[in-house]
């Protein structure tokens, strides 16, 4: 799955590549966002600088290759985070926050952004946030996998989740060949992130979503060079959801509705303290009814 290269607003345009959702393809597991960004030279690029914007019915992801991030969000978190950490914001019912390049900063950002659905029993649960600075690692011959979210091999992420979901950083050292264990009732998909690994018996490079599918027990990994890969997966997610703007609802009306209350301010999304901007003003809904989607295309 080719990605789309977008341009994020605010005051310096901040390129990333999207490849969730996807041309064919909407969702893996309940993944169902992913933007990868970098390695960028904020010397010449300037930094990131996303000023307060809203989120419902999701969780968002932050993992970064290089680099640093500071969020601020409507809950009152402040929270730097770096390589090897987990950001995970639960937007529940609402939520608001805004992401930069902090003013002391290493030269180079390189990361991922990813969005998960909630199901609908959880979508308008209590907005939550949590940092997980120590993640848990499965190793097997050059491979080690840090378990964002859910479960590898055994080896379990403290991370909340409310679908069966899992979400790993994958290193290979030079010359590795590696078994990594999957479920067959989940679907998968990798991305690259650094190097020129291969998966089974595909090469892969950064840019690009290799989506698996389903009905596999282990996953053959190798390499040449140092590689860096993103495990993205979990139990095929069947409801359908409208995706808006920075929402993922159910149907146009709901839709309407968060859109109303961030540009009204109502108490809903609350307000990101201490940051100095704007906050990210909704873009005009279109003229026609946004429509429900499944998972493929
Ligand atoms: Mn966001």
């Amino acid at each position: 799955m080719e990605g789309a290269p977008v341009a994020l607003g605010g005051p310096r345009g901040f390129e990333v590549t999207r490849t969730l959702p996807g041309k064919q393809r909407r969702t893996v597991g309940a993944w169902c966002f992913l933007d990868a960004y970098g390695p960028h030279d904020l010397d010449r690029t300037g930094g990131m600088r996303v000023g307060p914007h809203p989120h419902t019915g999701l969780q968002t992801v932050t993992w970064l290759v290089a680099g640093e991030v500071l969020h601020r969000d409507s809950l009152g978190n402040v929270q730097e985070i770096r390589p090897g950490q987990l950001n995970l914001m639960t937007a529940g019912r609402g939520i608001s926050h805004a992401e930069v390049t902090p003013e002391t900063h290493s030269r180079l950002l390189h990361g991922v952004q990813l969005w998960v659905a909630l199901p609908h029993a959880d979508r308008d649960m209590a907005p939550a946030f949590a940092h997980h600075a120590d993640l848990p690692v499965f190793a097997d011959g050059g491979l080690a996998a840090t378990v964002l979210i859910g479960d590898v091999g055994g080896v379990v992420s403290p991370a909340a989740c409310h679908t069966p979901l899992v979400g790993a950083e994958l290193t290979l050292r030079a010359n590795a060949a590696a078994s990594l264990p999957l479920r067959p009732d989940f679907e998968y998909a990798v991305l690259a992130l650094e190097g020129a690994p291969v998966v089974e018996d595909t090469a892969v490079k950064p840019g690009p979503l290799l989506y698996l599918g389903s009905d596999r027990t282990s996953l053959r990994l190798s390499t040449a060079s140092p590689a860096r890969l993103l495990l993205l997966g979990g139990e095929p997610f069947e409801e359908r959801l409208v995706m808006w703007w920075n929402f993922v609802g159910r149907e146009h009306d709901e839709i309407v509705q968060m859109r109303l209350d961030w540009e009204s301010q109502t108490p809903r999304f609350g307000s990101v303290p201490h940051y100095d901007g704007p906050r990210m003003p909704a873009p005009r809904m279109p003229l026609t009814r946004l429509v429900s989607r499944g998972r493929v295309r």
